[in-house]
């Protein structure tokens, strides 16, 4: 049983580096055609073992979480309209957190800068038809 969990959780964490950003749902349809079959709370379960282990990045998106096989320090752009995630091309801010002095006691574990706008296909899409 235990080489079962180990061969589906490489498989999740490969399906999460093969595929850009993908949500649970993105996964689980990667994962469709692969043996031993990975059920949907198997994929659940992986995704947030992987994230715990700091193997993945989980991105909360306001939607659908998405995962990130790349743990290098890096922003994210979303689309508002289809909701893809893309890497942001810009130097990351260090210290970023440091700055907030007065939290109210509020206990900061991290944070996630995601700009927010339309995607090149979206974009596309809602000008076109003018
Ligand atoms: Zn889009
Ligand atoms: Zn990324």
């Amino acid at each position: 049983m235990e080489r079962r969990n180990t061969r589906q959780r490489q498989q999740v964490l490969e399906a999460v580096r093969a595929l850009d950003h993908p949500d649970a749902d993105e996964i689980c349809a990667a994962l469709a055609g692969q043996k031993p079959r990975a059920g949907r709370a198997t994929v659940y379960r992986n995704l947030n073992l992987l994230a715990e282990q700091g193997e993945i990045r989980r991105i909360e998106t306001g939607g659908a979480d998405r995962y990130d096989g790349c743990l290098r320090p890096h922003y994210h752009l979303r689309c508002r309209c289809c909701g893809r995630l893309f890497d942001a091309h810009m130097p990351v801010v260090e210290g970023l957190d440091k700055q907030l002095t007065d939290t109210g006691g509020f206990a900061v574990e991290g944070y996630t800068i995601v700009f927010v706008g339309l995607c090149p296909d979206c974009n596309k899409n809602l000008s076109g038809g003018r």
